[in-house]
């Protein structure tokens, strides 16, 4: 097992099929604050389970002020180091997919092509009508909200609107699954970055990919409970990690 980033290019520069999988802790250098790390306001702002959203119209009056309250802290957050190095290395045909917990965008803000961003949880930029799937746009939601208190109803079909991310409880997305999962099983290099790896089903990708060949790489601040398993790990910031990537 490494324990200093000096190998990162040269595992890189021998991988046929690179995939990269990504949690929140690739997004605190752009501002937005992870979810377990100490003082984390999404504890204060914790997501209400999808059951009682559905179930309970206070709850989902409570779900959108919590949403609002977390957009106006990271609402302007930009790409970081780490987003911006890995869509280098897209752009130098080395990364087959990305597959990412996060709900934030900033993978394809950094020039990452949508089409090879899996969102396993995802994304908070916009809203769907759980009925219908229709897409809706958070602005007009939120000016609803202000003026009346509660979220509008789906104006195609009248369904419940919710944000389009994954809530605890929620059944994961079937198409952003089974395309992670392909992805997974179909690498030699699963770059782990940012992820605490203790959210399942999401944690099971890394397992999947080394059991079936993949070199496992881990980057993260802290331990994670995959590292034993991982052929490389770095502790360490993703930002000075990644560096190396950029300029590689
Ligand atoms: P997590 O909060 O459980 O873990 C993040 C990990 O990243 C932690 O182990 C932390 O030590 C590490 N970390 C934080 N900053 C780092 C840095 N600069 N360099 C290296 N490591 C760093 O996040 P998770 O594993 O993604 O799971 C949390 C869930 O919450 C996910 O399902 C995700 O959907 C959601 N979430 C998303 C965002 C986002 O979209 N940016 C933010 C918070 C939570």
């Amino acid at each position: 097992m490494s324990t200093a980033p000096d190998g990162l290019l040269d595992i890189l520069a021998k991988a046929r099929r690179i995939v990269a999988f990504t949690g929140a802790g690739m997004s605190t250098e752009s501002g937005v604050p992870d979810f377990r790390s100490p003082g984390s306001p999404w504890m204060a702002n914790k997501p209400i389970p999808f059951d009682a959203f559905v179930s309970s119209a206070a709850a989902r009056r409570e779900a959108w002020r919590r949403k609002f309250t977390m957009d106006d802290l990271y609402r302007d957050a930009q790409p970081a180091e780490g987003h911006r190095a890995l869509a280098s290395l897209h752009r130098a045909g080395r990364l087959a997919g990305l597959i990412t917990q996060n709900i934030d965008g900033l993978h394809q803000a950094a020039g990452l092509p949508p089409e090879d961003v899996v969102e396993i949880h995802g994304n908070g930029t916009y809203a769907t009508c759980l009925e219908c799937s229709h897409r809706h746009e958070l602005a007009p939601i939120r000016a609803h909200f202000e003026a009346h208190g509660h979220a509008p109803a789906c104006d195609a079909c009248g369904g419940l609107v919710k944000s389009a991310t994954i809530s605890f409880g929620q059944r994961m997305p079937a198409g952003a699954m089974a395309r992670a999962v392909e992805l997974a099983r179909s690498c030699d290099l699963f770059l782990v970055a940012g992820s605490s790896l203790v959210v399942y089903p999401a944690a099971e990708l890394p397992v999947l990919a080394r059991q079936n060949g993949a070199t496992l790489v881990i980057i993260n601040r802290e331990p994670t409970p995959l590292d034993d398993l991982a052929d490389h790990v770095w502790r360490g910031e993703i930002g000075s990690i990644f560096r190396q990537i950029d300029a590689g």
